[in-house]
């Protein structure tokens, strides 16, 4: 059943790859869900790193290209076959296609919906981000009471809900951040220690903060300027779980030092290999959305952009001034 009538929606488009002025406000014609897909009327959608490179393209994708997959809103359409959501439904997904729009579609199996007690601005601000701290701190190392985590960017949108559900396990999480105001941010997220790392060496004070034992395990969101430090901040047969790079990719590196620094792990995750299954989609979804209803994962929004204006919510989020989540609100 369609209950919005077909017109023309406002999108950003990417007609080139480029800097931040190739992202380009449109009106273009609102897309008409096929077989398995649901139109969403969107209300906020997700800033993600992701969309950077995609603008960039370091990662590719055919054009012209609507960006951007983390939304929620209401369901205003649904194709042949839907019958898991209704027209009216309050949904949040991470596999829009294109959600720097008013309207997205998606394929329905893709989509959740969104509890009582949780807005959809929260859905939108916590969805992507929390799955990867769950994935992080639940699969990638199964964190139990009494690890040590060095979670880096700690006040960022992923480490501040890595931060909290760390903690929330018994973890003690060590935080990097870059500045005095983000370091209460993390301290209040449940961080005990938050080492400056742009101002003290990380490793020297995660050495002294465990006794020269390392921490169990290293979350890694900024990649180029920590990764090799962060090697050397593990115990003997530790993780390191390298999820981003907001810093920049980490190079080639010998394989040969993972024996000498003390016969380590690494991994690269990325989301979507931990929500592959609607089981597993549903599992992480449920926990986060949850936690969040219940009071116990608080998510920061404190960056609301319009639409029109996703150009500068991408220059911030890479300005390094940001904390929590950034949103563009419809
Ligand atoms: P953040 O909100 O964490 O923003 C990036 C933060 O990185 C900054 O605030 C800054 O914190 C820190 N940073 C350190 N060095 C730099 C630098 N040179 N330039 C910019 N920022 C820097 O972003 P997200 O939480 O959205 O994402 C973080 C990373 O995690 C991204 O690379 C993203 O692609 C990745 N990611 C990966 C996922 C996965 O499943 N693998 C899922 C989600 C995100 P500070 O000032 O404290 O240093």
């Amino acid at each position: 059943m369609r209950v919005h009538s077909l017109g023309d929606m406002k999108a950003i488009q990417i007609f080139e790859t480029g800097g931040p002025e190739v992202l380009t406000l449109a009106e273009i014609p609102t897309p008409e869900p096929g077989a398995g897909q649901v139109l969403i009327q969107v209300a906020a959608t997700g800033v993600n790193f992701i969309e950077i490179y995609f603008r960039e393209g370091r990662y590719k994708a055919p054009l012209p290209l609507v960006p951007g997959a983390e939304c929620a809103g209401t369901v205003v359409a649904v194709g042949a076959g839907v019958t898991t959501v209704a027209v009216g439904d309050r949904v949040v997904t991470v596999n829009a296609l294109g959600a720097y729009a008013e309207f997205a579609l998606a394929p329905a199996e893709k989509v959740v919906k969104v509890p009582e007690g949780v807005t959809l601005e929260q859905a939108a601000a916590v969805f992507l981000q929390g799955m990867t701290a769950h994935y992080l701190a639940y699969s990638t190392f199964p964190l139990k009471a009494g690890d040590t985590a060095l979670v880096h960017a700690a006040a960022g949108g992923a480490g501040l809900l890595l931060t909290q559900i760390a903690s929330s396990i018994g973890a003690r999480v060590i935080a990097t951040v870059s500045t005095p105001a983000k370091a209460e941010l993390a301290r209040a997220a449940g961080a005990s220690d938050v080492i400056l790392y742009t101002e003290v060496d990380f490793e020297a004070e995660v050495k002294r903060l465990t006794e020269g034992k390392g921490v169990d395990v290293v979350y890694d969101s900024v990649g180029l300027t920590t990764f090799e430090k962060g090697l050397r901040c593990l115990r003997p047969r530790g993780l390191m779980a390298l999820f981003g790079g907001s810093s920049g990719a980490v190079p080639p590196f010998d394989l040969i030092q993972l024996s000498t620094l003390g016969s380590l792990f690494v991994t690269r995750p990325t989301l979507w290999h931990h929500i592959q299954t609607r089981a597993e989609l549903e599992e992480r979804a449920g926990a986060v959305l949850g936690w969040v209803a219940e009071g116990k994962l608080t998510v920061r929004m404190e960056h609301r952009y319009a639409l029109k204006d996703a150009a500068q919510a991408q220059i911030d989020i890479a300005s390094r001034k940001t904390t929590g989540k950034l949103l563009l609100v419809m």
